[in-house]
């Protein structure tokens, strides 16, 4: 994933510095603008989304064990309804992407080598 960093702005309501990057995942699709995050001292952007709840959905091999509807904007199935996603048989996710990959993922490989030696 390339990403371009662009001018910082700055946020009227608390005065903290808003950055964006324009990412692009693959080389085919436009650039597209997101606001940076840092999570776990890294940076990246969040991206939402809407998914079938698992907790009130059932399948096999990915296909449905029951007459599901389909989610007329997300196009994934709603499940009958559960606590787990208010009863809306679909839920919110949010997803990090780091910028520098290799990076986040050695972080979190060394994170899970630490908490298995018994250190976190
Ligand atoms: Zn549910």
């Amino acid at each position: 994933m390339n990403a371009v960093a662009t001018p910082s702005v700055v946020c009227a309501a608390d005065q903290r510095r808003i950055r964006y990057r324009y990412v692009q995942d693959l080389p085919e699709d436009p650039p597209r603008r997101v606001r940076v995050a840092i999570h776990n001292g890294f940076e990246g952007y969040w991206s939402t989304f809407t998914m079938t709840c698992s907790g009130c959905f059932s399948s096999v091999d990915g296909h449905p064990c029951g007459d599901y509807p389909t989610h007329p904007k997300h196009h994934c199935y709603v499940g009958s309804g559960c606590d787990e996603c208010g009863y809306h048989g679909v839920r919110r996710e949010r997803w990090f992407s780091p910028f520098d990959e290799a990076a986040y993922e050695a972080w979190i490989d060394e994170q899970w080598k630490a908490k298995n030696r018994g250190e976190a």
